[in-house]
């Protein structure tokens, strides 16, 4: 079974209920089960600033769906749940990352891992470091390689 770190993040309508909404959506895949969760943070918004305060949460799953496969699963939760791809680090009622899987590194034009903005976002790191230490420090050293 792999193991993946996803950040859930929202900034529109009722943040808190969203993200709560999602986990159950993610906790309901028949082969994706939640082994850990973070806090949930408030943090301010990153990229473009001119907007609301953030939610954000980090989990930890086991599963073995590919990454790929992974992040359309991802983006069809968010897309349940009302998201509307506008701007870029907009406003969002919804928006699911993942962080890491297991120690792949993958970059595509569909999808990056380690995530790329990851280590720039401290409210990420230090999230990830609650749950999973190692998958935090090793982020922050490719990053540095990089
Ligand atoms: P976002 O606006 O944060 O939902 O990200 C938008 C785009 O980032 C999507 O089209 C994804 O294909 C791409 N992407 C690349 N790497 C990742 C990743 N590790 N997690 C989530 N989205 C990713």
């Amino acid at each position: 079974m792999a193991k993946a770190w996803l950040a859930l993040g929202a900034n529109m309508g009722d943040a808190k209920a969203q993200i709560e909404s999602a986990i159950c959506h993610i906790a309901q895949h028949v082969n994706i089960e939640i082994s850990k969760k973070s806090k949930m943070i408030i943090s301010k918004a990153w990229g473009n600033t001119e907007q609301s305060d953030f939610h954000n949460i980090v989990i930890e799953i086991a599963t073995e769906i590919e990454p790929k496969e992974l992040l359309k699963i991802c983006q069809e939760i968010e897309n349940r749940l009302g998201r509307i791809r506008g701007e870029k680090w907009g406003p969002r009622i919804i928006d699911i990352d993942i962080i890491a899987y297991d120690r792949f590194e993958i970059a595509t034009d569909f999808l990056t891992l380690p995530h790329p903005y990851a280590h720039e976002r401290d409210f990420v790191i230090n999230l990830l470091r609650g749950i999973s230490p190692l998958t935090a420090e090793w982020v922050i050293k490719l990053a540095k390689q990089s």
